[in-house]
């Protein structure tokens, strides 16, 4: 760019002039595309900003700026409340997923431990007469027995003593058995069956369902006996002489004896 001045008159272009120049010059840039957006007409009318060539400081009054605090500290506080409510949000659909999670969680180990309780009563054995003892052994001989040897043992016992279920299952017999006088015979949910025999009186009839301790009647002397107690027997399959060792048998079930 050319300065054209008054011929013989090498005076220096005053500030003002200098300025305005300047400020020309950055319009033509910005008329090129090369500067952006900028307020020319106010930097070319800032004759102090133009001196200095540093970015034009815009003072402004005290109430505007204070507005325009207000406005920042306000938008701030807002921001500020709306990431506290999502992060509120966010925690309670967390507490809520937690609180889902655990009650899952009960469910799952009530269900657990219901089936461990049914399992255990499925596999519960007790003795048929609790405090109770064995008075005469498994294969004793003697000749009181129709087949040459005990196929059950005794269990001492006053007459009217309760006898009770050594298991679940189910009364597959409830009477007469002969030489057994009253019995009961009940097929165990193993498949095994147990029988009592010279019972007093019997409290269960066939196809009841018992569980182990279940009253099944008193003990007595009815049948082929020379006195009262619990005749016991436990064998593999419903067929007589398919007898079991009924001390091995309870005690393989877990009960003390
Ligand atoms: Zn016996």
């Amino acid at each position: 760019m050319a300065f054209t001045r008054a011929p013989g008159k090498h005076r220096r272009p005053s500030r003002m002039q200098r300025g305005t120049a300047r400020a020309a010059g950055v319009a033509a840039l910005a008329g090129s595309g090369v500067v952006g957006s900028l307020a020319v007409p106010a930097l070319a009318a800032e004759p102090a900003a133009a001196q200095t060539g540093l970015t034009p400081v815009v003072t402004l009054g005290d109430a505007v700026a204070d507005r325009i605090d207000a406005q920042a500290a306000a938008q701030h506080e807002a921001a500020r409340e709306a990431a506290e409510a999502a992060a509120r949000k966010a925690a309670e659909q967390a507490a809520r997923e937690r609180a889902a999670e655990e009650a899952e969680q009960a469910r799952a180990e009530q269900e657990r431990a219901a089936r461990e309780a049914e399992r255990k009563r499925l596999n519960t054995f007790v003795s048929p007469i609790p405090g109770s003892y064995v008075s005469t052994g498994y294969k004793s001989g003697g000749a009181v027995w129709s087949s040459g040897s005990h196929t059950g043992v005794d269990f001492h016992a006053a007459g009217g003593t309760p006898v009770q279920s050594v298991g679940i299952g189910t009364v597959v017999e409830a009477g007469w058995g002969g030489a057994y006088g009253n019995q009961v015979v009940i097929k165990m949910n193993d498949g095994t069956y147990t029988q009592y025999g010279h019972l007093s009186s019997i409290a269960v009839s066939v196809g009841q369902q018992v569980a182990a301790g279940q009253q099944i009647g008193l003990s007595g002397a009815t049948g082929n006996v020379t006195g009262a107690h619990l005749h016991f027997e436990a064998r593999s399959g419903a067929d007589y002489g398919s007898d079991l060792d009924p001390v091995a048998y309870l005690r393989a079930h877990g009960v003390n004896l």
